[in-house]
């Protein structure tokens, strides 16, 4: 392959498109003709200050977020936003969590700390491989939001209906399958995910919020940081502070190709397209097995496993050797996972899956 690059099937950080490598390494020393590297630039410059604006207006086109949503680009990942979460949405103390894997989990250990976190459905009962009924939960009367992981990324669920959640606001982490396909936005609360997934370097969350639910400073417990205020970065355009400069730069040419390459519809027919190939072998395989029901696979992470250990780990050592990286799954769920986020192209999956059929043909016990 182009530049002795490999399939990398990692889940995060992953893999990125090309072209946009590219055109990064083309402007590395010197961006259009500032002089400077976009490393090197003060977050205040009026060249900086044009990178984050077209980030968020080609963010908005992509998803066609609704005015009265704010965007916003904060550090700390998607963990910062397990406690940001319960801080700044709790007015009454209380909000319910759906507990489908270990993402979620996290989320709802850590607003424990903060108020009174009910578990109103949870999948743990089979390792999280399905994504519980969510159409009649028991929603509590003063709860102050309903949370979601809506794709698993270690377990590989994702939700195919949104959980009814009797009026209340919906918040969802949407790290491992932001921008996977088109997301009616206004169907949420709050939206939001790690970028290092699906769109860039690591180190960013984008948080997408109705303007509403942002509340003022002096309103919250004196205890949240001034950082951790959603009103902070809201008011401050995300520059409160020196911002990751670098992660929104790349996440902003990603969100241009995108845009080029046919927006998120487009994106979603290549990840279905992508998906398919892997899970129609894993259906017709007898060596492989998917882990998860079938009406919640994910389109973006797929765990499989074969009848042992011992050969899950064979396996994996077989793929690296062949060009393929970062199959082994996660400890939780063991045996193997790719994850086919948007920038892997079509030929990898093909390429996989031809590798792992002719594995299984040649396979001697
Ligand atoms: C990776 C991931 C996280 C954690 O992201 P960080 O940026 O490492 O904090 C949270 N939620 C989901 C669904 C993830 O896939």
């Amino acid at each position: 392959m182009k530049y002795d690059r490999i399939y990398n099937f990692s889940a995060g950080p992953s893999i990125l498109p090309e072209e946009v490598l590219e055109s990064v390494r083309d402007n590395l020393l010197n961006y259009e003709g500032s002089g400077m590297c976009v490393m090197e630039m003060s977050h205040r410059s009026k060249v900086f200050q044009k990178i984050i604006d077209e980030a968020e207006a080609d963010l908005r086109e992509l998803m066609a977020i609704p005015d009265n949503y704010k965007v916003m680009f904060i550090q700390g990942g998607a963990t910062l936003q397990f406690a940001m979460i319960p801080m700044n949405l709790m007015k009454n103390g209380v909000a319910d969590y759906i507990v489908t894997g270990n993402w979620s989990k996290k989320a709802y250990q850590e607003a424990k700390k903060y108020g009174k976190i009910n578990l109103v459905a949870t999948s743990e009962d089979k390792n999280y491989s399905y994504i519980p009924d969510c159409s009649d939960l028991p929603i509590s009367p003063d709860a102050d939001y309903v949370y979601i992981c809506e794709n698993e990324t270690i377990h590989g669920t994702t939700y195919q209906k949104l959980p009814n959640t009797k009026g209340k606001i919906l918040v969802s982490d949407q790290s491992s399958m932001f921008l996977s396909k088109p997301c009616n936005v206004s169907d949420y609360g709050m939206i939001y995910g790690g970028v290092q997934k699906n769109i860039g370097p690591a180190g960013m969350v984008i948080v997408i919020i109705r303007e509403d639910l942002i509340r003022d400073t002096a309103e919250l417990p004196t205890w949240v940081p001034t950082y951790c205020s959603y009103k902070t970065h809201a008011d401050n355009g995300s520059m409160y502070n020196t911002p990751n400069c670098w992660s929104i730069y790349v996440c902003g040419q990603v969100f241009k190709y995108l845009k080029k390459i046919g927006g998120l519809e487009a994106m979603d027919k290549r990840n279905i397209e992508k998906a398919k190939i892997m899970y129609d072998f894993l259906d017709a395989s007898q060596m492989f097995n998917g882990t998860v029901e079938k009406e919640f696979r994910s389109w973006m992470n797929i765990p499989f496993v074969t009848a042992s250990k011992e050969l899950d780990a064979e396996v994996v050592a077989a793929t690296k050797a062949a060009g393929f990286d970062n199959l082994k799954g996660h400890k939780s769920v063991g045996g193997l996972r790719a994850s086919t986020y948007n920038a892997m192209p079509k030929e990898g999956v093909e390429a996989l899956v031809k590798f792992l059929k002719d594995f299984e043909a040649n396979y001697k016990a």
